[in-house]
């Protein structure tokens, strides 16, 4: 699914490099974590596999395009039709309601909306009987499975989830990510998640640790 050969990343401010000479391939249908100590480069790898940073050296094949090669304009449309992203911050819209947090993408994009896929969504991550309520009105952990709705709405082929459950307890962060993990092996959605908590995801099929910027 995506493939990095040889990438690494210095930051413009900085004199060593966040990233170094790192080479990883992400398979299709994968659960992947990547692990490591605050400044380890977790978010620096994750925002280059997710095409959000240019990597300063090396090469990043998503589905067999040299992605970093696309113009501004390809590399949006091609996050936009293959990529879902998840925040530590929820990052929702307090004035709109939960179903309508979840179809935003597809309002943006000026795609249909099917009503059922939404049913199913808010079945699968335990909040269909929220649909109407606003955030303000449910906890983290539930307003955090609405974000994760909202990030697979246009069935993406990849999730990316920074730091997922870095704002909620450790009950909320178990019951988040095992609704996550369940519904990615159930569409066969790709999904790396950056984590520092060892506990979170038992049995990912791939587990990248970072240290100092280089894969352990
Ligand atoms: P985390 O450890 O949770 O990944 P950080 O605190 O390292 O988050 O970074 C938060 C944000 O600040 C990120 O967007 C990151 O790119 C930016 N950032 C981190 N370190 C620096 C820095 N030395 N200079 C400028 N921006 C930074
Ligand atoms: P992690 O996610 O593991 O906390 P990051 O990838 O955020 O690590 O950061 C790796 C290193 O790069 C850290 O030393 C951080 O301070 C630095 N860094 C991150 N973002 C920036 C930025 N935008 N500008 C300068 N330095 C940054």
């Amino acid at each position: 699914m995506i493939s990095a050969i040889e990438i690494s990343k210095t930051y413009h401010n900085s004199r060593t490099a966040a990233l170094k000479n790192t080479n990883i391939v992400i398979d299709e249908g994968s659960i992947n974590v990547i692990m490591g100590k605050s400044g380890s480069g977790k978010s620096t790898l994750l925002n280059i596999l997710s095409g959000l940073i240019e990597p300063s050296t090396g090469t990043v094949y998503m589905m067999n395009k040299d992605y970093y090669r696309l113009s501004e304009k390809e590399k949006a449309q091609f996050r936009g039709k293959y990529f879902g992203y998840v925040f530590q911050s929820f990052q929702l819209i307090y004035e709109l309601t939960v179903y309508d947090n979840i179809i935003m993408p597809l309002h943006i994009t000026n795609q249909k909306v099917n009503e059922q896929a939404v049913y199913q969504l808010l079945k699968d991550l335990e909040i269909y009987h929220y649909m109407r309520s606003f955030p303000s009105e449910l906890s983290g952990g539930q307003q955090q499975r609405v974000a994760i709705a909202r990030a697979m709405i246009h069935n993406p082929k990849v999730i990316f989830a920074d730091e997922p459950t870095g704002n909620l307890d450790s009950e909320n962060s178990l019951r988040v990510i095992e609704l996550l993990t369940r519904l990615c092996k159930k569409n066969q959605t790709t999904l790396l998640v950056v984590t520092h908590d060892k506990q979170l995801i038992k049995n990912p099929d791939h587990l990248f640790i970072l240290k100092d910027g280089k894969l352990v």
